[in-house]
């Protein structure tokens, strides 16, 4: 069952491990390797069954292969399991265990933090491995990062979209006002953009409020806020059925992961006029700052690769309007045709800089 589920999603490799005296039960999932070592964090989750932690981590190895290519990193994907309720069964010994198995991975698979895991389990994974990146000796918190990113894909849809390379031109929503909705709302004001903001939590809201005298808008008459951007920085499947024909906006470019309900709502956007930036295109800051810390990089290198997402994704819109297909469709044939080119030692794998 687990190989033809493999053959299914064109998985390399999955590799159970078990540690008895530490209660260590985890799979660590490696998607493709053709660019460069996989990467993607570990999720610690007491999953109902073994069969939910393996479809989780197969689908979200795969993920990171293609948003670590549309990224043009030299990157593969993977991802990482460890199953348990993290309050009862994280300790240092299951870590310290979990870290010699990533060691015995070779440089296969770099892990990171992801869902229940965080900096100081990785510091206890880094005293085992080297292939680990998100430790408190590596380039602290991505977000602002992923902002940055996040801004120049804005700047980009704006321009390609409205026709203007002015961000003080744009009226910008931000929903969610967290380490990077913050981060990216503070870029647009000093940009001149006039920018709505709106949270949940009433004191993020007012903080910022009074910090930048900007509008807010209450969370749940966010979607019919007239703008040209409506940037989902909060959680993901915003975007759906239910929201869409509300959408008062030309863009629709953010942070939050997922932010379609389903694979169909990019169509849907499109149908109706709007423009829809893919989350994992314009979110990649974060993935850009651990590449650049496991590649011995810095922060600044790391925010210049996340400018760099503005132009790329300037090509996916070109592919676009070529194929007459949603960015979405057009981001994962960049992503498919990297691959293609570098397993066919057509172009190095390691993009150049
Ligand atoms: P965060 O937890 O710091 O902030 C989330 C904010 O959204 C909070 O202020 C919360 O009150 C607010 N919120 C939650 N539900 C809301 C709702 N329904 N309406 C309005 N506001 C709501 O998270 P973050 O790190 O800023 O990440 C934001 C999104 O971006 C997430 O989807 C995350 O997965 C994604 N993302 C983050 C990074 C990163 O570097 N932090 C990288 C890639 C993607």
């Amino acid at each position: 069952m687990v190989l033809d589920s493999m053959v299914d999603g064109s998985h390399e490799q999955v590799t159970y491990v078990s540690d008895p005296e530490t209660g260590l039960r985890a799979i660590v999932a490696i998607h493709d390797t053709t660019l460069g070592p996989s990467l993607g964090g570990t999720r610690f989750l007491d999953y109902d069954t073994e069969a939910d932690a393996l479809d989780d981590v197969l689908g979200l190895s795969r993920a990171m292969t293609y948003k670590a290519a549309a990224a043009d990193l030299p990157l593969g994907g993977g991802k990482a399991v460890i199953l348990g309720d993290p309050d009862e069964h994280k300790t240092d010994a299951l870590l310290g265990a979990y870290g010699r198995a990533i060691e015995n991975l070779g440089g296969r698979y770099v892990t990171s933090v992801d869902v229940n895991t965080g900096v100081t389990d990785m510091d206890v994974v880094a005293r085992e491995t080297d292939h680990v990146v998100g430790t408190s000796n590596g380039l602290g918190d991505p977000s602002p990062i992923t902002a940055h990113g996040v801004y120049h894909g804005i700047c980009a849809s704006a321009e390609h979209i409205l026709g203007t390379d002015t961000p003080g031109d744009l009226e910008v929503v931000v929903q969610g006002l967290g380490k990077v909705g913050r981060a990216l709302a503070e870029e647009l004001v000093s940009a001149g953009a006039e920018v709505t903001v709106s949270d949940v939590d009433e004191d993020h809201v007012a903080s910022f409020v009074d910090e930048h005298g900007v509008d807010s808008v209450a969370p749940e008459a966010v979607y019919e806020q007239s703008c040209d951007v409506f940037a989902p920085c909060a959680v993901g499947g915003v975007v759906n059925d239910d929201t869409i024909p509300q959408l008062e906006c030309d863009i629709v470019a953010g942070s939050a992961n997922n932010v379609l309900a389903e694979r169909r709502h990019a169509e849907a956007l499109r149908e109706r006029g709007l423009f829809y930036a893919p989350d994992y295109v314009i979110n990649a800051g974060g993935l850009m700052t651990v590449a650049e810390e496991y590649q011995g990089g810095s922060r600044k290198a790391a925010y210049e690769d996340a400018a760099a997402i503005g132009n790329r994704l300037g090509e996916m819109i070109e592919i676009a309007e070529r194929q007459d297909t949603t960015v979405l469709d057009a981001a994962e044939e960049y992503a498919i045709r990297r691959i293609e080119r570098a397993g066919s030692g057509d172009e190095p794998a390691v993009a150049a800089e």
